[in-house]
């Protein structure tokens, strides 16, 4: 403003305007370089932009691309999953019938083995000796007052052992005593760590044989205390003669035979098998009946005698034979018969070890034509049978229960279909007495009548596997009533298993060696191939 001061307005004026122009101009490159500057800044933004853009397509473009693979691939998972499960379900199919072939096989093989167990068990002859050790139990050391500590540390002392399954070792010395050292050998020896299940394991086959048509004997033999009752029936009850029925693995021979017989019978065509039991014990070479009845129904002990019939069979007349259906009926049956064995006067007798107790069943089979055994397993047979079981066979008559074995066989009904036979096979389950008396001296009365009569039976019993063994022409089985009770089962064409029961403790050395011999005698009978049984029609008049 200075300089215009003395200026003429015009001349302000030209300068006022020069000085707008010069402002505008300044004006103007300033928007122009801000122009410039925000257009560069924009264009830069557009690029990096347009970059991210990119990037982010390409990004999108390869998650998804990603995706497109990982569900392609859960496709094709899904597939061969399919086809996997298609495969397993082919698989399972063809498993499926491969396992029938197999069952069926199984069946085949089945009774192939069971054909070709029975030629082996006629093979091997058909008397076995299996020997059972049971353990050193507490009583074993209960030897007595007057003996020493010492002493009764060495009764105590385990003689007897299983060396293996087949072969038993009794070894012991004793100072002034000849050293034993001695091995037996029997079909199957257990030791004493051995079940009950074990033992019966080795039993059972034998029962095969006895639907088969073959009598079939087990009897334990060995002193008493060595596990017979406990072998053939199961540990007895406190102060009773009768079992215990609870305790199913403990259960012994005699229980687990019946169930195997029972299960057996269930697989054959229902109605063609019928079970008869009778309980006798030999006391005194008396035969007391355990499951007679008097008016009142009252059990009480009644004696039978053994007779043998025409056709050469041992058979003892009236004897109570009930007809039982299952095994708990048979279990209750034979424990009410045990029982007596303690509460009736006139059987009344110091230990029941004293008298030899036989159980038998009495299986009777209704058969077609000649098919017995193997050909039982033709269905159609058996379907036939079954059919024409029924209708001859009425569920009255099973239950009629006889007072004899040797009871007329139905003929009436037999007539009938005169292809129908009936054949009785019979499972004799033996628990002997105390072998211990065998050759006992010093005892005097009641107790050396019970002596004398046991060592008779069990020497009978004894001489008549030697007279079989030397194929004697005559069998003294009418020495005793044991041997002639059991003679069916003992003789020619039955199977016998005898179960001999040791003590391990030296305390029982000599019976045990006593017993080990009975066995190894018993095992060198040698007789002629088994017969199967065959079937006679009865005839009308009988
Ligand atoms: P036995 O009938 O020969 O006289 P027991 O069967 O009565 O002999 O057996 C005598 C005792 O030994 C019983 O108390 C019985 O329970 C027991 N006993 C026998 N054998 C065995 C065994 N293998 N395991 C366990 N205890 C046994
Ligand atoms: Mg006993």
């Amino acid at each position: 403003y200075q300089g215009l001061a003395g200026r003429s307005a015009n001349e302000v004026l030209q300068l006022y305007a020069a000085h707008g122009q010069q402002m505008k101009l300044q004006r103007s490159s300033v928007v122009t370089q801000l122009h410039g500057a925000i257009k560069k800044r924009l264009k830069q933004d557009l690029k990096s932009l347009r970059s991210f853009v990119l990037e982010l397509s390409k990004d999108f473009q390869r998650q998804s691309k990603t995706c497109l693979y990982q569900v392609l691939a859960a496709v094709q998972g899904i597939q061969l999953q399919n086809e996997a499960m298609r495969m397993f379900q082919i698989k399972a199919f063809d498993l499926e019938q491969s396992l029938q072939e197999v069952t069926e096989r199984y069946e085949k093989e089945k009774r192939k083995r069971k054909a070709l167990h029975n030629s082996l068990i006629e093979l091997r002859g058909n008397i076995r000796v299996h020997c059972r050790i049971r353990p050193l139990l507490p009583f074993d050391d209960a030897a007595g007052h007057s003996v020493s500590q010492d002493r009764r540390r060495n009764l105590s002392e385990k003689v007897a052992y299983a060396a293996d399954d087949e072969t038993v070792l009794v070894k012991c010395s004793r100072p002034g005593h000849a050293s034993v050292n001695k091995t037996f050998q029997f079909e199957r020896v257990y030791n004493d760590l051995e079940s009950q299940d074990a033992v019966f394991a080795d039993v059972a086959p034998l029962l095969t044989s006895l639907l088969d048509g073959y009598n079939v004997c087990i009897m334990a033999y060995g002193q008493t205390g060595s596990g017979k009752t406990y072998t053939m029936l199961g540990p007895q009850l406190e102060g009773n003669s009768a079992f215990s029925i609870e305790e199913e693995s403990e259960l012994g021979i005699i229980p687990r035979a019946t169930q195997e017989v029972f299960r057996l019978i269930s697989e054959k065509p229902p109605g063609s098998y019928w079970v008869e039991v009778s309980v006798v014990e030999v006391y005194n070479n008396e035969i007391f009946d355990l499951l007679a009845k008097d008016n009142y129904g009252k059990v009480f002990g009644v004696k039978r005698d053994v007779v043998t019939t025409r056709e050469g069979k041992s058979d003892v007349p009236l004897l109570t034979q009930e007809t039982v259906e299952n095994a708990s009926e048979f279990l209750h049956l034979v424990n009410k018969g045990l029982q007596l064995r303690v509460t009736h006067p006139t059987l009344v007798h110091a230990h029941s070890s004293r008298s030899h107790l036989v159980v038998t069943l009495t299986i009777t089979t209704v058969v077609f034509g000649d098919n017995f055994g193997t050909s039982w397993e033709d269905e159609q047979t058996s379907q036939r049978l079954n059919k024409e079981v029924a209708s001859t066979f009425p569920q009255k008559m099973r239950d009629n229960k006889s007072t004899s074995s040797s009871r007329p066989s139905t003929p009436v009904q037999l007539e009938a279909t005169e292809k129908m036979k009936q054949v009785k096979t019979r499972l004799q389950l033996v628990d002997l007495a105390g072998s211990e008396c065998v050759g006992m001296s010093g005892v005097t009365g009641a107790a050396l009548r019970e002596t004398s009569f046991i060592n008779r039976s069990l020497s009978a019993l004894a001489d008549v596997l030697g007279a079989i063994a030397e194929q004697r022409a005559h069998v003294p089985y009418r020495n005793s009533k044991l041997t002639h009770l059991l003679q069916d089962s003992v003789g020619g064409d039955a199977k016998l298993l005898v179960m001999l029961c040791i003590s391990p403790g030296q305390k029982y050395l000599t019976e045990s060696m006593q017993s080990l011999g009975f066995g190894t005698r018993a095992r060198q009978v040698q007789r002629g191939q088994v017969k199967k049984k065959t079937f006679s029609v009865p005839s009308k008049g009988k």
